[in-house]
């Protein structure tokens, strides 16, 4: 079999044997329904507030302020919609930013469409919200702030805990997507003044289809999906027990692991971007230098399509990932490429390789001259590049 070398684990992760091994008796051996009267459910039942506590432990939050749902989408979905509904009396004004994940835009299209409005915040050239345009755009109306923790695509990390002071003192409800962030960096829900808190198990080598919203308490924010009186009645649906295990499991090893696995990553990525940088011209990287995941990096080359470049990444065994939306049938450069002032012909040539530690450094330099080599070739049939080479030489005769 090919090598693969799996440089996509900002789209998913892999779940972690030990993780599976943890999920595996609650399909087989304690399969009861948690909600059930019978002695049989007190295993279910207990797993579940095991992981439930786990969790909460890990974020600094009580556990009965972590609901289960089925993911990242889901708990973005909610945590806007719910508390659009229940805060309606007070305002219809929601601050977002350019660069959230498509669960918070797309949801936030859909609310501007039932009457609120919303202010998408612009960012820095780093990907970095500008704290003035937030305080400037709030408004005695506004109900929500709602800023991720961490980029999906560009990795840059937000300064959420002062995002979060600003949201406190003007009494405004804080929202951060953290999926890219939970057990990759720390975070403490009471220093960074975080209201709620979306994550998604498969981002940290948990199973996917299974996320939580943390919901602090005394926020109003309604059930969303409705149903039996499960997760204290605000999220109905029958426990997906080996999916909470298996996530509980997972934020547990991500916690312990957390210091020594990104330095690993760092150590990674800094080779690799120092490589990349060096070696291939007409290059640039997209986000913050050093405020990003451990795992990020992001790269614009000039006359190439990031598509073509993907495809022949995938002949090397390579998996990566880019910003050019082509296969998720759209033509427009990805709106985070955009938001930091990427002009669309340079956002078109954008490669996101995000690392795991698993990934060992001749992976890298593989990657590397898979890239070089690739570039290369793209280049030497761009008609762009071949005109822009000629206006150069030209101008130095
Ligand atoms: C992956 C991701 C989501 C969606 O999570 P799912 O569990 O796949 O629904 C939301 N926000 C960010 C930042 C993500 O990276």
């Amino acid at each position: 079999m090919k090598q693969i070398i799996y440089l996509d684990n900002a789209a998913t992760t892999k779940t972690r044997p030990e993780v599976v091994d943890a999920m595996l008796p609650y399909f087989t051996e304690f399969y009861g329904n948690p909600s059930s009267v019978y002695d049989f459910s007190a295993e279910p039942k207990k797993a579940i507030a095991v992981a439930r506590e786990t969790i909460a432990g890990a974020l600094g939050a009580k556990a009965n302020e972590i609901y289960f749902t089925n993911g990242g989408t889901e708990s973005d979905n909610w945590a806007l919609i719910a508390t659009a509904e229940a805060y309606q009396a007070k305002g219809n004004h929601i601050i977002t930013t350019k660069i959230e994940h498509h669960a918070i835009i797309h949801t936030c299209e859909y609310l501007e469409s039932r009457g609120f409005e919303v202010t998408y915040l612009d960012v820095d050239e780093f990907g970095v919200v500008k704290l003035d345009d937030l305080k400037k755009a709030i408004r005695p109306e506004t109900i929500l702030i709602s800023v991720m923790f961490a980029n999906n695509e560009i990795g840059t990390i937000q300064p959420i805990k002062e995002i979060g002071a600003i949201a406190k003192e003007h009494g405004i409800l804080f929202h951060t997507d953290a999926v890219q962030a939970f057990g990759h960096v720390p975070i403490n829900v009471d220093e960074c003044h975080i209201d709620m808190l979306s994550s998604s198990a498969h981002k940290l080598n948990g199973p996917r289809g299974v996320g939580f919203l943390y919901i602090r308490t005394g926020v109003k924010a309604k059930a969303f999906i409705h149903g039996g009186a499960q997760e204290r009645k605000r999220r109905g649906g029958t426990e997906n027990t080996p999916g909470i295990v298996g996530f509980g499991k997972a934020v547990e090893i991500a916690m312990a692991t957390m210091k020594e696995r990104t330095e690993k990553e760092r150590a990674l990525r800094d080779h690799l971007i120092e490589r990349v940088m060096k070696e291939v011209p007409f290059v640039r990287l997209n986000g913050h230098p050093s405020k990003r995941l451990s795992n990020n990096a992001n790269f614009a080359f000039q006359f190439i399509e990031g598509e073509s470049l993907l495809i022949m990444l995938d002949m090397d065994g390579i998996c990566g990932s880019s910003g050019s939306a082509c296969t998720s049938g759209s033509l427009d450069p990805s709106h985070v490429l955009l938001a930091i002032g990427l002009p669309h012909e340079i956002a078109h040539g954008s490669l996101r390789l995000t690392l795991n530690e698993e990934i060992t450094m001749e992976q890298i330099d593989f990657t590397v001259e898979s890239i070089k080599k690739i570039v290369e070739r793209l280049r030497s049939m761009s008609p762009l590049y071949e005109d822009y080479m000629k206006r150069q030489a030209v101008a130095h005769a």
